[in-house]
């Protein structure tokens, strides 16, 4: 039987940045995944990079990505498409106009240089293709995004460098364990033993938890992308809305890159054969790519008029409070998660990566962890809270 220090469930962004932290500090390593990179999560996203409209928990971590992110593409040897160029949350009305306002406070006197465009003239000075309606925005300059595919690839290669073994298209089908610790996992084709486990397995994270009587509070709502054929630059920043209905961006390559809000999912997932090997694949109704249209068309006008390339739909891991859950599983010593990520969790990654490798090496984060503990839910309210996930 194969036998690695660290076994990762999961080759998402997560998984990426795990296996990276690990190996580079000399574990062996196994990254295991039922698709296979970027596959999920990770693939579906807008891939915005953000700071702003954060929970205050989670602001530390994100403004250490955002230094990560500086420099990824140099610590891992290939481009990841980073672009630091600000997002802009908007507001098409009064309630939001003040919404954003006191946002923007909260978010100043936790120490994030998030401003307050009053005006559209100042938005528009930052943001020329948006609409004359719109009242005002918060903008937070060091925001930006990335090329989700890109940074998939870029982390692969230098596991690969780093002789990380990649098991793709091979599904755990459980978490081993051994007198109250964990010993490996087995997989469809073969049992692998590890001294450690991190599984980050997104949405289905709570299939391999639930035969150890653990289960991660999360709702699945599902969001709509549409991506346009490439078109001349016309946009930098990331842009949303209050509330989170709507959210874009226009890539490097020069597509249109725009999300629907979280709507529900019926729990229809296809596997389709693609060149990149089987995939989940979510259809998006009509009805929310109309919706995503409708909104741009508001938001950024003149630009519905350009043509579709593709859609899909992805899932979220929505937890009650909308921050993952990063820390031990209670009872199980070597276990560890990293789930309900709740639409944020692409900008985080490069700092999930080190948080839950520390955890699963025994060393103490750097971070105040307390508010990503599993069993917090016992004591927080029910219902689930989506911010902009741009
Ligand atoms: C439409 C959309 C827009 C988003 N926009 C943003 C954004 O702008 N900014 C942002 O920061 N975040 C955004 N997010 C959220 C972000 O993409 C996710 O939080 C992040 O990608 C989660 O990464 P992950 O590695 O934890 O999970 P995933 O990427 O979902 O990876 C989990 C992996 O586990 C594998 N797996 C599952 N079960 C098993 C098993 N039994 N055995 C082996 N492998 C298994 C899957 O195949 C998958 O590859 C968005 C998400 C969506 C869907």
């Amino acid at each position: 039987m194969e036998k690695f220090d660290v076994a990762v469930i999961g080759a998402g962004i997560s998984g990426a940045a795990t296996a990276y932290t690990l190996a580079k500090a000399g574990a062996s390593v196994a990254v295991i995944d039922r698709f296979g990179p970027a596959a999920m999560a990770s693939g579906w996203t807008l891939a915005g990079v953000r700071q702003s409209g954060r929970d205050p928990a989670e602001l530390p971590l994100a403004m250490e990505a955002i230094e990560i992110w500086q420099t990824l593409h140099q610590e891992l040897g290939a481009p990841t498409h980073y672009r630091r160029k600000g997002n802009l949350r908007l507001a098409r009305n009064a309630e939001e106009y003040e919404q954003i306002r006191t946002m923007v406070r909260g978010q100043r006197e936790l120490g994030l240089d998030l401003t307050f465009l009053a005006s559209n003239d100042d938005v528009r000075a930052i943001a020329p293709a948006v609409s004359p309606t719109i009242l005002g925005a918060s903008f937070c300059a060091s925001d930006g995004h990335a090329d989700p595919q890109a940074t998939s690839a870029a982390y692969m290669g230098m596991l690969d460098r780093l002789g990380v073994t990649r098991i793709m298209a091979e599904a755990v089908e459980a978490i081993e364990v051994s007198g109250g610790k964990v010993c490996g996992v087995r997989t469809v084709e073969r049992r692998i033993a590890a001294d450690g486990v991190v599984l980050v397995a997104g949405v289905m994270g709570n299939e391999l938890l639930k035969p150890l009587g653990v289960r991660v509070p999360i709702e699945t709502p599902m969001v709509a992308v549409i991506r346009s054929v490439p078109i001349p630059p016309v946009l930098e920043q990331v842009i949303g809305v209050s509330g989170g209905d709507w959210a874009g961006r226009q890539e490097a390559s020069g597509r249109l890159r725009i999300t629907s809000g979280a709507l529900p999912w019926g729990g229809a997932m296809e596997i389709m054969e693609t060149a990149a090997g089987a995939r989940p694949v979510i259809r998006p109704p009509l009805s929310s790519l109309r919706e995503i249209i409708e909104k741009l068309a508001f938001l950024l006008p003149g630009l519905d008029a350009t043509p579709i390339e593709e859609c899909w739909a992805g899932l979220l891991d929505l937890t009650p409070d909308a921050v993952p859950v990063l820390d031990h599983v209670p009872g199980v010593e070597g276990l560890v998660v990293g789930m309900g990520f709740s639409g944020h969790g692409f900008c985080l990654g490069p700092v999930t990566g080190k948080i839950l490798a520390d955890l699963v090496s025994g060393r103490s984060p750097l971070h105040d962890l307390s508010a990503f503990r599993s069993d917090r839910f016992s004591t927080t309210p029910a219902a689930g809270r989506l911010e902009l996930h741009g």
